[in-house]
């Protein structure tokens, strides 16, 4: 076994549990890509056993902190079971949910989605590359579920020194695989899990998508404004909440023919007319801009736009492009009008949203009550030791 031996006083991190290490903690040791290290403090003592990233800025990845855990199968069998059951216990109401959650499960690098009976699985550090088999077949034997495609095609790959993949990892035939049927709050969805977004869902978003159904009721929006839509989750949402005129604006016109089945699919279920819903392909900003100048108004807006800051570095620049599209959307909206604002950039923290979102108000010459404060859904969790795990963060804001 190889060993990874710290710089003076960088244990620090590890002592408090923080599964990752920086090429620059690191004094000497090397390994392969994927290989299982013994990570030592400055002194020699046992710290964690992790996964060697040799391409990476995030050299090591923490396996377990226990010096009498080997990294074996049996790691991977147990955490998956840990993560499926916590799954259960936090009893989720969809057939869709995120199943492992990367860090906050004890598998860095790995995220796997449940679409039905359809899993989907995305390896993005090179340690969880090394161990696919085991984890396959764990996650097979703890679902049961018997489809597990792989959509190990995010930019991140590449940090890790990865090729992008995408394809069948156990069952399923040659073809990529159709669309799959879900249920969210008794809406119906269909997912495109080979050429959609990440695994093909937003899932972080479905609790967030049902209280702003139960929000455009409770204040009678009828007029809402969904930006940055993808397949129209908050579209369906606010119709089935009553809305009269819902716009999804999204600069993908593939994920806007989607939004459009998505309403189709659930009119009759959820009793609202399909013609109330229209879409716009084009740029978010721009058309918040267009409809100022057009003196239209909105009673309910959502801003749920992609990472603008993907890490701290990028902040100054996402810290603007957030403030503008919110100070564009708080004065499209009408008086009492509900904003439900989102970040999901892990640079951009909690406290430094809100921040951001007030200057937007101060520019916007708008006051508002901040009604709710929002975050991703339980199946997508935070552990103590690991904040980053917290990357989205929303509020919910009533206009004076
Ligand atoms: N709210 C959605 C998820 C949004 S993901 C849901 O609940 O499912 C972010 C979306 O922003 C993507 O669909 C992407 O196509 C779109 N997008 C990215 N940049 C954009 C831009 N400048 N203007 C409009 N849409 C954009």
């Amino acid at each position: 076994m190889k060993s990874i031996r710290l710089r003076p006083a960088k244990e620090r991190a590890l002592i408090k549990r923080h599964p990752w290490i920086f090429e620059g903690s690191i004094a000497s040791g090397r390994a392969d890509a994927g290989e299982t290290v013994r990570i030592e403090a400055a002194d020699g003592s046992f710290l964690a056993w992790g996964a060697y990233s040799p391409a990476s800025q995030i050299r090591v990845r923490v396996w377990s902190f226990d010096v009498e855990e080997r990294v074996d199968a049996g790691l991977f069998r147990r955490r998956i079971e840990r993560a499926v059951a916590l799954r259960a216990r936090l009893a989720i109401q969809s057939d869709a949910m995120r199943l492992v959650h990367g860090e906050s499960d004890g598998l860095p690098g790995l995220v796997v989605d449940r679409y039905a009976d359809t899993l989907v699985v995305q390896c993005l550090a090179a340690g969880i590359e090394r161990w696919k088999p085991a984890i396959a077949d764990a996650l097979v034997a703890a679902t049961g579920c018997e489809r597990l495609y792989e959509r190990s095609d995010a930019a991140v790959r590449s940090l890790e020194g990865l090729t992008p993949f995408a394809g069948w990892l156990r069952g399923g035939t040659g073809e990529p695989p159709a669309r799959v049927p879900i249920r969210e709050h008794g809406w119906r969805m269909s997912v495109d899990v080979a050429e959609g977004h990440k695994t093909g869902h937003y899932l972080d978003q479905r609790d967030n998508r049902l209280r702003f159904m139960q929000l455009v009721r409770q204040f009678g929006c009828a007029r809402v404004l969904n930006c940055y839509s993808y397949t129209g989750g908050f579209s369906v949402a606010a119709l089935a909440g009553g809305a009269q005129r819902v716009t999804s604006v999204d600069s993908s016109a593939p994920a806007l023919a989607q939004a459009v089945e998505h309403v189709a699919l659930n009119a009759a279920g959820c009793g609202f007319d399909a013609a109330r819903h229209t879409t716009i392909d084009a740029d978010v900003n721009a058309t918040l801009r267009r409809c100022i100048e057009a003196g239209e108004r909105f009673d309910a807006i959502v801003l749920d736009p992609p990472k603008f800051a993907p890490t701290a570095a990028h902040a100054e620049r996402a810290a603007r492009a957030y403030k503008d599209i919110n100070r564009l959307a708080l004065k499209l909206l009408a008086p009492g009008g509900l904003l439900f604002t989102f970040s999901c950039s892990g640079g951009v923290d909690a406290s430094l949203f809100h921040k951001i979102v007030a200057g937007a108000g101060i520019d916007a010459g708008v006051d508002g009550y901040l009604l709710e404060r929002l975050e991703a859904a339980p199946d997508h969790p935070t552990t103590v030791n690991f904040p980053e795990g917290e990357y989205l963060k929303g509020l919910a804001i009533l206009k004076a």
